[in-house]
């Protein structure tokens, strides 16, 4: 079975304080993917308390966003529907930093129970948490194939997303839907 990890899709990413247009539009395939997958749902959220501007990440960011409580810390209203009407089978996982230890570790459980051959990750922001947490799968499980669907990714800008997919490519994670990139690559 595969699982699904959804990277920080809350509203402050998508129309909030940290929204972009390439975050808005990801939600339409990301909601076409829920419709057809049928797999392990695993969802992280951004999650800082009040104190924000004074840790680390608040002084190299100070832009307060994903509050725990708040409307702009919710995951996109769109995904979780397509979610629950499904049926899906879905864990959420609070982070306050960039990569989800938890998170690693829940997938290395799913791995060795036989529950899960392969892995792909989705959401934003390309450059910052989506090649934290594929990077860190990739090193706790060398031999689970790690997948990112470019089209379901928005990055801090489209050329820091560009910079994250080849990276994370050069890490052997596969690399699909990547329109973009291919075109850069026959160039
Ligand atoms: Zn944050």
């Amino acid at each position: 079975m595969e699982a699904l990890v959804i990277v920080d899709v809350q509203n402050d990413f998508i129309s909030g304080t940290l929204g972009t247009k390439e975050a808005e539009a990801i939600i339409e395939p990301l909601v076409n993917k829920i419709n057809s997958f049928d797999g392990i749902i695993l969802i992280t959220k951004d999650t800082h308390d009040k104190n924000y501007l004074s840790t680390q990440e608040g002084q190299k960011l100070p832009v307060e966003h994903c509050i725990k409580g708040t409307f702009g810390w919710e995951i996109d209203s769109r995904l979780m529907e397509a979610i629950k009407d499904k049926g899906l089978d879905y864990r959420i996982f609070e982070k306050d930093t960039f990569g989800s230890i938890s998170l690693g570790e829940h997938i290395v459980e799913l791995y060795k129970d036989g529950k899960i051959d392969s892995i792909e990750f989705v959401g934003v922001c390309t450059d910052i948490c989506v090649i934290s947490n594929s990077l860190l799968v990739k090193a706790m499980l060398p031999e689970l194939p790690v997948r990112v669907d470019a089209a379901c990714c928005a990055g801090v800008t489209p050329k820091a997303h560009e910079a994250a997919l080849i990276t994370m490519e050069s890490c052997q994670i596969e690399i699909i839907n990547n329109v973009e990139y291919s075109k850069h690559i026959k160039q």
